[in-house]
């Protein structure tokens, strides 16, 4: 078990179980690991384009119906799919703003699109997550363990579980972030939401398995 103890092991493999039992659906949507992966940002538009297009519209709800994410994280997440939060894109399109700027970069637009996760901020923020869900690779062997989990794990769904929470997460986290630089002028460093989210994210994770 080297440096680490059963109750890390335990905890990754609950994780990796997890990610390797939704392969298969992960793949349905036509993507693989890898390829998230070399996503240098994700665009929120990108996958409702692709699932909708390939996927009947019961599975699309199931997106966000079946999300084990708390109902105040995949509301936000619902309302970005639909491009219905009140970015200052649409405010302007009513006449409401006049400043379309993006307040966590200043130099994108405040539009869903953007947002999530075109703009720098917010894509370093998913890049992360995303790396952060994949687990340290060289400490935890990732490599070998996959091999070894491919064989004894079966199922599916676990992995785009995890993928759905993990987004509906970050979308939320993100939108709260632009809300409180508009309303409250208060700004957090891309690096605290990540801890916040990895933090929710694993006391989510805990109660559900409890
Ligand atoms: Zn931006």
């Amino acid at each position: 078990m080297g440096q680490y103890g059963r109750h890390n092991q335990n905890k990754h493999l609950g994780w990796l179980r997890r990610f390797l039992k939704a392969k298969k659906y992960y793949e349905e949507v036509g993507w693989n690991e890898e390829e998230i992966l070399r996503w240098p940002i994700f665009s929120v538009k990108k996958m409702y384009i692709r699932m909708r297009g390939e996927f009947p519209k019961v599975e699309w709800r199931r997106f966000i119906c079946n999300n084990a994410a708390p109902p105040r994280w995949t509301f936000i997440l619902y309302l970005a799919l639909n491009e219905r939060l009140q970015t200052r894109e649409r405010l302007a399109a009513w006449g409401i703003v006049d400043d379309l700027r993006c307040v966590l970069c200043s130099s994108g637009m405040d539009s869903s699109e953007h947002l999530f996760f075109v703009c720098k901020y917010s894509a370093t923020l998913w890049r992360k997550i995303l790396q952060w869900m994949h687990i340290d690779r060289q400490v935890l062997g990732w490599k070998e363990k996959i091999t070894w989990a491919l064989r004894h794990f079966k199922g599916k769904h676990a992995l785009v579980e995890i993928f759905r929470m993990a987004l509906a997460a970050s979308i939320y986290a993100v939108w709260q972030e632009r809300n409180n630089r508009i309303i409250q002028n208060k700004l957090r460093p891309v690096g605290v939401l990540i801890r916040k989210i990895v933090h929710e994210f694993t006391l989510e994770e805990g109660g559900r398995q409890n």
